[in-house]
């Protein structure tokens, strides 16, 4: 027998064959470190639980146990059905009986493990449980010692158990088992905690053993809580590290660095029909100090949809368009240059869908058409550029080869687009600026591919309207400074949101249609494509976009167009359906919610959304966004069926919450942090998802991870065990 190691292959150790390894595959699950770090999901309390031995007539019990004996038969006197079998605990076995349920003895099966709630009624010596509810465990609570009900352990105070997630071939009582063994090796003593122990002591967290034997065989609940809270920790400050490597190396590298005159910028923002807001101003402002500044920007500017991030583009660009690179960067054709903008620094503009990245290129028209700046746009099927030569207001069709021409050798300065733009044919000659609309995952490495041979760092800056809460956003963009565009143009009427219940929907499309009639459009969203399979229909109660607009068309808006869009149809098919809503060729545009995602349709001012509870907060709010684009007045209907009282009072926020902020913040404490929006782009497990709900602990893991980076410019060194455990971070996080 050879000593236990962290890296150690657990069938080095145990006895395990293949299903059952491949199972433990499937849990990501090789290493004993591994099985370590594979925490339980949640503990179940047992100290409500009581042994059949002791059981009274009358008595409210809760037994867990294994079912045996289950039969259905008749009432010998009054013939009605009856199920019945036994459950058995180790301490003895009782009766169960339920009447008139003759179905539920073929519900469960001999041998399954129970949970039983029920009255224990009979007389003595023939006593038996009537009409439990039962419920089927995966196994039963893990026996501590013999017998669950025999632990009279003077140090436990807390009756409970690790649950872990589980997965086919391997239970939780495995995992638990396993893990004990490991610890009765000696595992621990071969293990380093990686954290530094100022850093522990600090924020009072337990070291790595401790944390280790509390949370996986925890004698009282605050043990595994706090022991919850250290790994917790840990996790984010992985990714904190991880994110501000990024951030050194981003500012490591040289960028391009210029500055902007007010009023040059003043000259390009006072022609804009409207008054900028005051934190419009004050983003535009941040970002141009960073063009000013020695490291390239890494920024993220967060608003709701209409708060006016594409003005703040556009400023953006323009001071960008209209600087020169460097003296001493080489440009061939400065001699030939006779317009200003040739040979200026560049911009790239991604959006996330060719829809969007028309609808860039159609705002940047409007707002550059008067300067002698060239706009181009590059998408899957086509690309442009403004203006065109044989009309000079308008844009024209250019082949994909002549517009990369033109971008490699700095004619054009803005090209718009979608993924495309990132692809390798693409070469900037001078590109200084990118920006990300919606875009989670652009990183480092993106950035730097789109630099090309270009040496120089370009600026970023990642725009979203995906409200998530200030956790997440300080996790999930580590490595970004944070811009709020926390106001909205003003005059803008705050949208009229309206909870629609079963019964109530005649009132609504009277509304609708009234809107109809005096000239505007609507969107109507549903939650699927295609009807469900009949059985499920009715379980589902989902409406589907192609069934809602046959519907609709028959029953409810006769006399007007209807148009659907979904996310099976063809990028082209979509873009034609998209642009005939835009000319009001269709009145009613039912979809799913594709249509999330930033499309602008000033004159569709109502949203009806169905099966809103099957929706987060953020999402619902995402979606109404879709409607405020224009001064008429807007509407939302959240429709949804649910009667429960908990999904009606989290829906009436979408009413009261002042912005999407707000209501993520409510998504976080309302719906469980596993649902949360933009937690799937996150890369966090579990229990990194708790740790959301702790602003405390992700600014302490933040600030920790900065400062560690910050004072250890060779944290391989310094910090071994960091190093090698944000590699692997890195490399999860990558893996999407
Ligand atoms: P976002 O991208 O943040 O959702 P947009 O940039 O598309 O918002 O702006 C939404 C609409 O508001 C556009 O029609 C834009 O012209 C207009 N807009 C932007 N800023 C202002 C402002 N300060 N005052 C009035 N309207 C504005
Ligand atoms: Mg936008």
């Amino acid at each position: 027998m050879f000593d236990m190691k962290p890296s150690d292959k657990l069938s080095d150790h145990f006895r395990i064959d293949v299903p059952h390894q491949k199972a433990l595959k499937r849990l990501r699950i090789e290493t004993v470190e591994e099985l370590l770090y594979h925490l339980p999901a949640r503990y179940e309390d047992i100290s409500d639980v009581q042994a059949v031995e002791g059981l009274q007539k009358d008595q409210e019990a809760i037994v867990y146990g294994q079912l045996s004996g289950l039969k259905a038969r008749k009432a010998w006197t009054t013939k009605r059905p009856i199920a019945e079998g036994y459950i058995e605990d180790g301490s003895a076995k009782i009766k169960i009986m339920w009447f008139n349920q003759p179905y539920l003895a073929k519900m469960y099966t001999d041998g399954m493990y129970v949970k039983v709630v029920g009255k224990v009624t009979g007389s003595e010596g023939k006593l038996y449980i009537a009409n439990p509810e039962v419920e089927k465990l995966d196994s039963l609570p893990i026996d501590r010692h013999d017998s669950i009900f025999k632990g009279t352990d003077a140090e436990m105070d807390d009756t409970i158990y690790p649950i872990y997630r589980e997965s086919k071939g391997v239970t939780s009582k495995w995992l638990y088992h396993t893990t004990l063994k490991c610890f009765e090796k000696n595992i621990l003593d071969t293990m380093q905690d990686p954290i530094p122990t100022e850093i522990l002591k600090k924020y009072n967290l337990p070291e790595l053993h401790t944390a280790l034997v509390w949370i996986h065989s925890p004698k009282k609940a605050e043990h595994a809580e706090s022991a919850r809270k250290r790994f917790a920790f840990e996790e984010v400050f992985y990714i904190q590290i991880q994110k501000a490597l990024e951030r050194a190396q981003v500012s490591a590298a040289t960028t391009y660095k210029f500055k902007t005159e007010k009023d040059h910028l003043k000259a390009f923002t006072e022609r804009f029909p409207f008054e900028l807001t005051k934190s419009q101003n004050k983003s535009i402002s941040e970002i141009l100090k960073d063009f000013g500044g020695n490291h390239a920007m890494s920024r993220l500017l967060e608003g709701d949809v209409g708060s006016g991030k594409t003005a703040v583009a556009a400023s953006t660009a323009y001071a960008v368009a209209t600087s020169r690179p460097p003296e001493g960067a080489k440009d061939e054709n400065a001699t030939k240059v006779k317009d200003l903008a040739f040979g200026n620094l560049q911009v790239a503009y991604m959006a996330p869908t060719e829809i969007l990245a028309k609808q860039h290129f159609e705002s940047f028209i409007e707002y550059f058409h008067h300067l002698p700046i060239q706009i181009g746009l590059i998408t899957g099927s086509g690309c442009m550029k403004f203006p065109s030569k044989v009309d000079p207001t308008k844009p024209t069709k250019v082949s994909r080869a002549q517009l990369l021409k033109w971008v490699k050798n700095g004619e054009v300065p803005i090209l718009i687009g979608t993924h495309a733009l990132i692809y390798k044919s693409v070469e900037f000659k001078h590109l200084a600026y990118v920006i990300i609309d919606e875009q989670h995952r652009f990183g480092t490495n993106q950035r730097k591919q789109l630099a090309k041979k270009d040496e120089r760092m370009p600026h970023l800056l990642s725009m979203t309207a995906t409200p998530i809460p200030r956790t997440l956003a300080l996790t999930i963009y580590g490595d970004l400074d944070i811009t709020l565009l926390d106001e909205m143009p003003s005059g803008r009427k705050p949208i009229i949101t309206e909870l629609v219940g079963p019964g109530q929907q005649k009132k609504m499309y009277d509304h609708v249609r009234s809107e109809l009639e005096s000239g505007r459009q609507a969107y109507v969203i549903c939650p699927r494509i295609e009807e469900p399979d009949p059985d499920k229909a009715t379980a589902l109660r989902l409406k589907s976009v192609n069934a809602e607009a046959a519907r609709l068309k028959k029953d409810v808006f006769q006399e007007f167009s209807i148009g659907i869009l979904h996310g099976k149809m063809k990028p082209a098919e979509k873009d034609a359906m998209m642009l005939k809503f835009e000319k009001h060729e269709i009145d009613v545009l039912v979809a799913t919610s594709v249509v999330e995602v930033g499309v602008n349709v000033p004159n569709a001012t109502n949203i009806i959304i169905e099966g809103a509870e099957r929706f987060g907060l953020s999402q619902l709010h995402q979606l109404r966004g879709r409607v405020i684009r224009s001064n008429h007045q807007a509407y939302c209907f959240a429709v949804t069926d649910s009667k429960s009282e908990k999904t009606r009072e989290r829906l009436k926020a979408l009413k009261t919450a002042k912005n999407g902020f707000e209501l993520a913040e409510h998504d976080l404490t309302f719906r469980g942090s596993g649902e949360l929006y933009g937690a799937k782009q996150s890369g966090l497990t579990d229990l990194g998802m708790e740790a959301i709900k702790n602003l405390k602990l992700v600014e302490a893991a933040r600030n920790e991870a900065r400062d560690l980076v910050a004072n250890h410019p060779n944290l391989k060194n310094d910090f071994p065990l960091i190093a090698h455990k944000v590699t692997h971070t890195g490399e999860a996080l990558h893996m999407e």
